[in-house]
């Protein structure tokens, strides 16, 4: 059984299949996803995606490239959507300084409020790092939030140090199957097991050998796959362990019958 730790259910790529979508993955034995808001406008729709199917979970949160419609975001407002029972992160939240779609300033202001939000209700942040390893780090050092976790991680080792040294986990999507990740296959050989999650971002991000593709949930596999053979152990037990971790860090979302 695997789980798929963060995808994008939601986004009009998948709207016309999205049972298909759902059977396919639940076929390869990915029974728990989790499906992320980027928008509070969009939180309800997100929301009846997860209340619709077992073992698919949400969060919500503002995405850093959303940060500008949410400028004046404050805590009580996503403590008021985390207290539905498929909710069970705040996120995603973060700094993306590669595309600057929001003004640095707003990000981090929003990325703030999540934490507040995340301290609040105990639920782990799912942060989205772009080109911003420091800034990261030096908030995460100043507010010591409760354990979340880097999705999609593609930062450097002392973003990846600081955030285990916090009790985060580290979330691997296909780009560690891609040619050129040579340095990233080496921080994720250095992270410990019991701290590794692996997601797909879908519809981005499709895993080598589907890259190009839109990516799915069942493709998580794909990268499972690759990220065992990094750390020289077999499929099942990365699939196993990183579901462990989920279960761990996401405690409110409670694993479907196996
Ligand atoms: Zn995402």
């Amino acid at each position: 059984m695997l789980v798929d730790s963060h995808c994008h259910l939601d986004f009009p790529d998948f709207a016309a299949e999205r049972d298909a979508i759902v059977a396919r993955a639940r076929a390869v034995g990915v029974d728990t996803m989790l499906t992320i808001c980027t928008r509070l406008d969009e939180f309800d729709e997100v929301h009846a995606i997860a209340q619709a199917y077992d073992g698919i979970w949400c969060s919500v949160g503002a995405h850093p490239h959303e940060a500008k419609d949410h400028a004046a975001l404050e805590p009580e407002q996503l403590l008021a959507f985390a207290s539905h029972s498929k909710v069970i992160g705040i996120g995603e939240t973060g700094l993306d300084f590669h595309y600057d779609l929001s003004p640095r300033d707003v990000q981090e202001r929003v990325f703030r409020a999540h934490i507040a939000a995340s301290r609040a209700s105990g639920l782990p942040l799912i942060i989205q790092a772009r080109e911003a390893d420091r800034e990261i780090a030096r908030i995460l050092e100043q507010e010591r939030p409760p354990p979340g976790v880097l999705h999609c991680f593609s930062s450097g080792r002392a973003l990846a140090e600081a955030a285990l040294d916090l009790g985060f986990y580290i979330s691997l999507s296909g780009i560690v199957t891609f040619r050129n990740a040579e340095e990233l296959r080496a921080i994720a050989r250095d992270v410990p097991l019991d701290r590794l999650l692996v997601e797909t971002d879908a519809p981005y991000l499709a895993p080598v050998p589907y890259r190009g593709k839109r990516n799915e949930p069942a493709f998580v596999a794909a990268t499972a796959a690759a990220v065992a053979m990094l750390k020289d152990i077999a499929t099942e037990d990365l699939a196993a362990v990183t579901r462990e971790n989920f279960f761990r860090l996401f405690t409110k979302a409670i694993p479907t019958a196996q």
